[in-house]
C-alpha cells in the first residue's frame, strides 16, 4: 500500500563498480489481484543516453548557434559588399559628373539585376541632360554669332563715320542706317527673350473665345499691304461659327509669322491663302502660298533656333520666326508642320485643340 496501487518512476544512482557511477530510471509497478498486492514489478534503465543526447544538444545550443549565427553575419556582410561593389563604383563616378564633362557615363555591372537597371536608367537621364545642355550651348554660340555680324557692321560704321568731319546730309545717312541695324538687333532679341520665356512656361496665356472670322480678316488686313508691295494677293476662307479659344495676341503673332514668311518667300504676283476648317475637337489653320517651297533635307529643321534655308535667301531674318511660331502653337498644346513642294509652294498647318 505504500504505492497506493500506483505506479511510480524513481531516478536512482547506482555505483556499478567502484568509482563508476551511473543513474538510472526505474519503473515500480504493483501487480494486485483481487484487491491483494500479489507483488511488484520493478524495472530499470541507464539515462547515459538520454543524458548524453541532453549534452550534446545544450552544446549545440550554447555553441554552435551563435557560432553560426556569427558566421552567417560575416559571410551576409560579405556578400553584401561584393553585391554593392558596383554602387560604390557607380558613386565613384557620379561624384565625378559636372557640367563640364556631361560625357561620363557608368560603366554597367555585368549582373542583370536592378542595379544593372539603375546604372542605365542613370544614364539615359546623362543622354537627355547631355543633349539638353549641349543645345543650351549651341544656342548660346548662335546667339553671339548672329549678334556679332550686326554689331560688327554698325561699329564699321560708326568708326569711319568718325574720321573726319561729315556734312549733315551724311550724318543722317549714317544714323539711319545705324539706326535699322540697331532695330533688327532689337528684335532679335525682343525674340530671343520671347523664346526663354516660352521655355520658363513665364509667358502666361490670356485665352479667350476667338471668332475666327472677325480674328482673321484683321490679321489678314493688317499684313495686305505688305502683300501688295509683291503684287502677292491673300484669301482667307473661315467657315462662319468658328470659335476657338486661344490667346489672341500670341495667336496673331503666329499668324503674322507665317503670313510674314509666306510674303518673304514667294514672288510677285503669287497667291497666299489662310484657311480655317474645324473638326469636333480640332480647329485647323493652314497657311498655303505658291512661294519657292522648302527643299525637303531642309523640311526637319526649319523649326530650329537660328535655322535658315540658305542664308543667301532673299529676306531671310535670324530664323527665329518659325522656331516662335511652334512655342506659341505648343504653348496651346497644338501641333504645327509644313508641306512644301519645292518652286510649288509651301502650307503650314496647325491644329489646335478646342478647348
Ligand atoms: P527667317 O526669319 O529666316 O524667315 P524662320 O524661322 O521664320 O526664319 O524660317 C526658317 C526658314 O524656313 C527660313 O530661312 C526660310 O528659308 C524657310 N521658310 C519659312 N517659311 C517659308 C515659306 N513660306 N516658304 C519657303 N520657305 C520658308
Amino acid at each position: 500500500d505504500t504505492f497506493a496501487g500506483k505506479s511510480r518512476f524513481d531516478k536512482w544512482r547506482v555505483e556499478l563498480y567502484p568509482g563508476a557511477f551511473t543513474t538510472l530510471r526505474m519503473l515500480t509497478t504493483p501487480v494486485i489481484e483481487s484487491n491483494k498486492l500479489i507483488y511488484v514489478v520493478q524495472v530499470a534503465s541507464p539515462l547515459t543516453s538520454t543524458d548524453n543526447a541532453i549534452d550534446n544538444l545544450s552544446f549545440l545550443l550554447f555553441v554552435l548557434l551563435p557560432l553560426t549565427v556569427v558566421i552567417t553575419g560575416f559571410a551576409g556582410a560579405f556578400l553584401a559588399k561584393v553585391a554593392l561593389n558596383p554602387v560604390h563604383e557607380m558613386i565613384k563616378t557620379i561624384n565625378l559628373i559636372k557640367a563640364e564633362n556631361l560625357k561620363l557615363r557608368l560603366t554597367l555591372p555585368p549582373s542583370r539585376d536592378e542595379i544593372h537597371e539603375l546604372a542605365v536608367t542613370f544614364n539615359e537621364m546623362l543622354n537627355r541632360l547631355e543633349d539638353s545642355f549641349t543645345s543650351q550651348q549651341q544656342f548660346m554660340q548662335d546667339i553671339s554669332h548672329e549678334l556679332k555680324t550686326p554689331l560688327a557692321i554698325l561699329k564699321g560704321e560708326l568708326e569711319v563715320t568718325l574720321k573726319r568731319i561729315r556734312t549733315s546730309a551724311e550724318y543722317t545717312t549714317v544714323l539711319e542706317s545705324s539706326l535699322e541695324e540697331v532695330n533688327r538687333i532689337a528684335r532679335m532679341v525682343e525674340n530671343l527673350l520671347t523664346l526663354a520665356r516660352f521655355d520658363t512656361k513665364t509667358i502666361a496665356l490670356e485665352i479667350e473665345l476667338l471668332d475666327l472670322e472677325d480674328f482673321i480678316s484683321h490679321v489678314v488686313e493688317d499684313i495686305r499691304g505688305l502683300a501688295l508691295l509683291k503684287n502677292i494677293a491673300i484669301t482667307h476662307i473661315v467657315p462662319p461659327g468658328s470659335f476657338l479659344k486661344a490667346d489672341r495676341a500670341q495667336l496673331r503673332r503666329l499668324l503674322l509669322n507665317l503670313l510674314d514668311n509666306a510674303i518673304k518667300y514667294t514672288n510677285t504676283n503669287g497667291n497666299i491663302t489662310v484657311k480655317v476648317s474645324t473638326d469636333k475637337s480640332f480647329t485647323l489653320i493652314r497657311v498655303t502660298d505658291s512661294g519657292i517651297g522648302i527643299p525637303d533635307v531642309e523640311l526637319p529643321h526649319i523649326f530650329d533656333r537660328f535655322y535658315r534655308v540658305e542664308k543667301s535667301r532673299q529676306g531671310s531674318g535670324y530664323g527665329l520666326g518659325l522656331s516662335i511660331s511652334k512655342s506659341i502653337v505648343e504653348a496651346h498644346k497644338g501641333t504645327i508642320s509644313a508641306l512644301t513642294t519645292p518652286d510649288h509652294g509651301t502650307s503650314f498647318v496647325i491644329t489646335l485643340p478646342k478647348e
